[in-house]
């Protein structure tokens, strides 16, 4: 290990702490924690001067790669005018003009109204809050409840955590948190008292951190109706969805819905900055007209112009670039290569987003002391390939980018690294 390295090592076990991670093992001697230095496409580089295949795109943010000359250009020219400037009694050109196009995407009215925040976790907190004050400048206080789904994920703020499902990561806060049903189906949601619910939150086709649990086609459409027989929000969480990842701009134009909130972020700036929206209907937005009726809400990165700037020009290359066409050609092929040279591990995909089940030669799932997805995505780094696991589903969500050649070479060491654990 070079000196550079094991000085910001020694910083990083003294000083600092991660996420999600187990800080004694992060800390223990013999693991070699990567210090990542430079990214160009699709590739990152540690500071020992390895090269690795982005298999996560960089915990599920990146699209077009990293460094990318037009992004970075647009980074620069903004950064040229202002890096940030307060967007609570201003506004922005790039603010203004991103809203406009996020906003065009769906039909005339739909979705009229952007709000601004910094990450997934802070635009589903938007959409909660907005979805409850609604209830009480509008005759309904009663409807207070929230629904969410069974091993849903929208994030780890208070608010957002309640709605989560996972119970090792939630269970703790949840005596801290809002009044959640949480249902499995749409049939059991059949069965709640619908006048008490303001809204029902739910990640349109894939939940992802439910190891890339696949929902059955139809199920958003059908979500829809009952939202529309009973008058509860729709709350749609594609902070991991958008942009792209599922095939379509949006996964919710898969089955033709429109919510009544949609919650952006991770994509929305291409992996370069944290930027968020909350998108909601002009009939909702009309509601908080009136100083009686104000949304109290904000940060102070809230509509950033870097991150808006960078977020335009992402916009301009998935239509220069025809990035949506791209996905849906290699995410055949890759389901096709997962399949040909995973059959004994479950495959789940939907776009460029896949889990591989590890499963042992008789179909069973592994013990989890053993730990096989930790120990498979640590074997794949050896072979170039980063990615994380979600207990043993190994994660495979390349950026958008990602050509033929380099799907495979990420599909070929993930293959390397799953024999080489049979092995030893
Ligand atoms: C990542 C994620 C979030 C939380 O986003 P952060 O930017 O990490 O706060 C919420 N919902 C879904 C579906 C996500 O994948």
């Amino acid at each position: 290990m070079n000196e550079q390295t094991e000085q910001w090592l020694a910083w990083d076990r003294r000083h600092c702490w991660h996420p999600f991670t187990d800080q004694r093992a992060w800390c223990d001697a013999d693991y070699e924690p990567l210090m990542l230095v430079r990214g160009e496409g699709v590739w990152l580089w540690d500071s020992e001067g390895r090269r690795y295949f982005d298999g996560n795109s960089s915990i599920w943010t990146n699209i077009h790669g990293h460094s990318h000359p037009a992004l970075n250009a647009a980074a620069q020219r903004q950064l040229s005018q202002v890096a940030h400037t307060s967007y609570l009694g201003f506004a922005n050109p790039r603010a203004s003009e991103l809203a406009a196009r996020l906003c065009a995407f769906f039909p005339a009215e739909a979705l009229s109204r952007v709000f601004y925040s910094d990450d997934g976790s802070t635009a589903v907190e938007c959409a909660v809050k907005m979805a409850l004050q609604y209830r009480m400048q509008t005759g309904e206080p009663q409807r207070t409840r929230l629904v969410a789904f069974d091993n849903a994920y929208h994030g780890d703020t208070m608010g957002a955590a309640s709605l989560g499902g996972v119970s090792v990561f939630f269970e703790r806060f949840r005596k801290f948190g809002m009044p959640v049903s949480f249902v499995c189906d749409v049939e059991e949601l059949r069965a709640l008292d619908a006048d008490s619910i303001a809204a029902v939150i739910y990640e349109p086709l894939v939940q992802g951190v439910n190891q890339m649990h696949v929902w059955p086609q139809g199920m958003l459409r059908e979500l829809r109706e009952w939202c529309d027989a009973t008058g509860v929000h729709m709350i749609l969480d594609e902070v991991m969805t958008g942009f792209g990842r599922t095939g379509t701009m949006f996964a919710c134009q898969q089955e033709n819905v429109v919510p009544d909130f949609l919650c952006l972020a991770k994509g929305l700036s291409a992996g370069y900055m944290p930027l968020a929206a909350t998108m909601t209907t002009e009939r909702i937005y009309r509601t908080f007209e009136g100083p009686e009726n104000v949304f109290y809400y904000g940060h102070s990165y809230t509509a950033n112009p870097l991150g808006c700037a960078i977020a335009l020009a992402s916009l301009d290359i998935f239509a220069k670039d025809n990035t949506l066409n791209r996905v849906k050609k290699n995410s055949a092929l890759m389901e096709k290569w997962l399949r040909e040279k995973f059959p004994q591990h479950r495959i789940r995909t939907c776009g460029l987003i896949a889990g591989i089940e590890l499963r042992q030669v008789d179909g069973s799932a592994f013990p989890p002391e053993m730990r096989m997805g930790v120990q498979v995505c640590s074997a794949a780094r050896k072979f170039g390939l980063l990615t994380r696991p979600i207990r043993d589903t190994v994660v495979l969500m390349p950026p958008l980018c990602s050509c033929e050649e380099e799907l495979r070479f990420a599909v070929e060491a993930l293959e390397q690294a799953v024999i080489k654990h049979r092995s030893s």
